[in-house]
């Protein structure tokens, strides 16, 4: 048994899974991020100890410890080097477990964890893998060789922050026309927003009740669905905006299969098929090379308690 961990800015979530990647049992709390990392920290071994005592196991039968983070990880030294939204600057964060817990402690970026989840869940076969989840932000995770691919010094695989549009969009990071800031959620509401106040007629102002806060990243896609001219727009940029991204990652890295997560990903062949059609286009030698493999991620939300008890070595 294993214990996977999700350290998240609003909620700690922790899973007792099988050798084999399956999840027994979870349980979470609140990881109120405006404390002292010790706090949290502390927290965060007790609610591990807690998931293997409410199934009738002991800490002694865990094999190892993963905690899939916000921001860059020094995996090698179990060390946070910096989340913004925890408010964690170079936390050692294997050290501070291990003085509750004496059990080999793994660290990771979650975006990486979460493409490690779906590699190692699915075929395994593949000589280069990349998971993108769309989200708030863009994450992404590159698997090359079965092991996550994140530079010398852990930063790397930020592939939402790639610019496709130079002076472009203000993004989070600081930098300005990130690929995040188009193919997020949160970008896919903003332009959803822009849409019905420019389109009176649009059936989206009636999906809202003239309500613009109650725009999500489903609004736009409902009212495609039924024909909204409007609608039908946003949801073809948005979709050609995530392909933007995904057509550079291919031209790069040529992976055998590139795999979509978040909320958004729910919206299936929806999303998936004028994304592929962009692909094929837009992606060197596109229509020759043929297979560009890209498919909807499985695991959904438990892909970050899964992949981080998978971590090892
Ligand atoms: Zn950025």
């Amino acid at each position: 048994m294993r214990i996977g961990i999700d350290l998240g800015g609003t909620t700690i979530k922790a899973g007792l899974v099988t050798e084999d990647g399956k999840i027994r049992y979870k349980s979470a709390i609140p990881t109120g991020a405006q404390r002292h990392y010790t706090e949290i920290l502390a927290d965060m071994a007790k609610l591990a100890i807690k998931v293997c005592e409410d199934t009738g196991y002991s800490i002694d039968d865990i094999t190892s410890i993963g905690i899939g983070s916000p921001g860059s990880c020094d995996a090698k030294n179990g060390v946070l080097v910096y989340a913004n939204n925890i408010n964690f600057h170079n936390v050692p964060v294997r050290e501070e477990m291990q003085k509750y817990i004496n059990k080999p402690i793994y660290l990771e970026n979650d975006a990486n964890v979460a493409a490690y989840a779906e590699y190692c869940m699915g075929d395994k076969n593949e000589e280069c893998f990349i998971a993108v989840t769309l989200g708030t932000g863009v994450g992404g995770g590159i698997i090359m060789n079965g092991k996550i691919f994140s530079g010398y010094n852990g930063a790397g695989g930020e592939l939402g922050h790639m610019v496709i549009k130079k002076d472009g969009a203000a993004c989070t990071c600081g930098r300005k026309g990130c690929w995040e800031a188009y193919a997020s959620a949160s970008a896919l509401i903003a332009q959803t927003k822009r849409a019905i106040i420019e389109n009176k007629n649009s059936i989206m102002n009636d999906m809202i009740d003239g309500n613009i806060d109650r725009v999500d990243g489903k609004t736009a896609f409902d009212a495609a669905k039924q024909g909204d001219k409007a609608a039908l727009e946003v949801v073809k940029k948005y979709a050609e905006y995530v392909g933007c991204g995904i057509a550079n990652i291919i031209n790069i890295f040529q992976p055998e299969k590139v795999v979509i997560g978040g909320g958004i990903s729910n919206q299936g062949d929806y999303l998936l098929n004028p994304i592929k059609e962009y692909c094929t286009l837009e992606v060197y030698s596109g229509a020759n090379i043929g297979g560009i493999n890209i498919e909807i991620a499985k695991l959904g939300n438990d892909a970050g308690i899964i992949g981080a008890a998978l971590l090892n070595e």
